[in-house]
């Protein structure tokens, strides 16, 4: 195990990315959001994707500096087309028009298409929470089919996931940020590489079986050798039997048809769509109970009497926001694995060895 500063990280993988052709800028943005990713505990959002967003970037997949293209423009409401820009220029972007039309007109709505990948969606609820607005997204992962739907035993849908973020007064904002898959596909990695088992039942065979085992993904593999979900015959399971399932159909339908990026399929370009809806609390609720009754639901929430071997109820946002806290200190703890192969990266992009020494002393 490697452990990386946090301020070390960030301008170790910014490196990385201004050497792979995004300005400064970018490199640094896309930096940021991946190590926050690691800083809240989504390790399978974080750093470890430096390897794929360059091979991504190398096979045109996803072009540097790319900003939005605005298609659809009203006071509420915007259309905005990624144009398969990083989605951690073109995220912030889009959510950048939503927070503006929002705090104009108290609501508002944007559609994003053709995103690159926007990693941890929490990020948005966190950046339009900071503003004061609460705000939920659907979102797919076009071109990426994993999961099977409920009832189902073949791949149909993405990842999907779902966010609503909702801001607090004085503490941090309620942050629900899920795939609405059983697991995302970052943990049968780390499962099939010796890392945490899957949850009872996270996969499906083609036979119909459920199963924590992930070969049924990848098919056969070597412990040291590569993952290809394309050869495995199973399948991930949509999370919360047919509600879950429904939800990540509807996902599929808002992040992905609505947008205009289109619902998940094999033959698609990868691609993240993402419809979000944004509410300034202060225009609905003018007399100002919505801050107070949060305080007072929050609180009436977290009093009940936790189960046996674990010491509180949680809500959501707060495992991430106790991570960022310990992670900000410590640093970010980086599997051996994972710290070879975005070095690996960082020799091919031309990152001098005083710059990648430097990351770790
Ligand atoms: P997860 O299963 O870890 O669930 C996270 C959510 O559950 C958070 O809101 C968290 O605060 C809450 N939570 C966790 N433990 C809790 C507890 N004990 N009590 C109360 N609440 C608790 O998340 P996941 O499904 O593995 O998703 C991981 C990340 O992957 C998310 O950030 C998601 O946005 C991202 N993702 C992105 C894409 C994409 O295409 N961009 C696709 C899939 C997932």
């Amino acid at each position: 195990m490697v452990t990386v500063q946090v301020g070390k990280l960030i301008d170790f993988v910014a490196d990385v990315f201004h050497h792979a052709g995004s300005s400064e800028a970018e490199a640094r943005r896309i930096a940021t959001y991946l190590t926050t990713a690691n800083l809240t505990g989504h390790d399978s959002h974080g750093v470890i994707r430096v390897p794929v967003y360059v091979r991504w970037k190398n096979m045109g997949a996803v072009v540097p500096d790319r900003t939005v293209e605005v298609v659809v423009d009203t006071p509420s409401l915007a259309v905005v087309d990624g144009r398969f820009g990083y989605g951690q220029t073109v995220g912030p972007e889009a959510v950048r028009i939503g927070i503006e039309k929002c705090k104009a007109a108290g609501l508002a709505a944007v559609a994003l298409r053709n995103a690159g990948h926007i990693g941890r969606i929490g990020d948005w609820a966190e950046m339009a929470a900071a503003q004061g607005l609460v705000s939920i997204h659907f979102v797919t992962a076009a071109g990426s089919v994993l999961v099977a739907p409920y009832g189902g035993v073949e791949r149909r849908l993405s990842t999907a996931p779902y966010c609503v973020g909702i801001p607090r007064v004085g503490q941090g904002p309620i942050v629900l940020d899920f795939a609405t898959s059983i697991v995302a596909e970052g943990k049968v990695l780390v499962a099939s590489r010796g890392g945490k088992t899957l949850p009872t039942g996270a996969l499906i065979g083609p036979d119909g079986v459920t199963s924590e085992d992930p070969t049924l993904l990848y098919g056969p593999y070597e412990p040291e050798g590569p993952r290809d979900h394309s050869q495995g015959k199973g399948a991930i399971r949509a999370f919360g039997e047919h509600k879950g399932s429904g939800l990540a159909l509807i996902c599929e339908l808002l992040g992905g048809a609505l947008t205009g990026t289109g619902a998940t399929g094999p033959d698609r370009r990868f691609a993240n769509g993402m419809f979000a809806i944004y509410v300034d609390p202060k225009r609905v609720d003018p007399d100002n109970f919505f801050d107070g009754e949060i305080a007072r639901y929050v609180a009436f929430f977290r009093s009940a009497r936790p189960v046996a071997g674990t010491d509180a109820v949680l809500i959501p946002g707060e495992p991430e926001a106790r991570m960022r806290a310990e992670r900000m200190k410590n640093g970010v703890p980086l599997p051996d694995e994972t710290w070879a192969a975005i070095v690996n990266t960082a020799r091919e992009v031309g990152v001098g060895e005083d710059g990648i020494a430097r990351a770790t002393t």
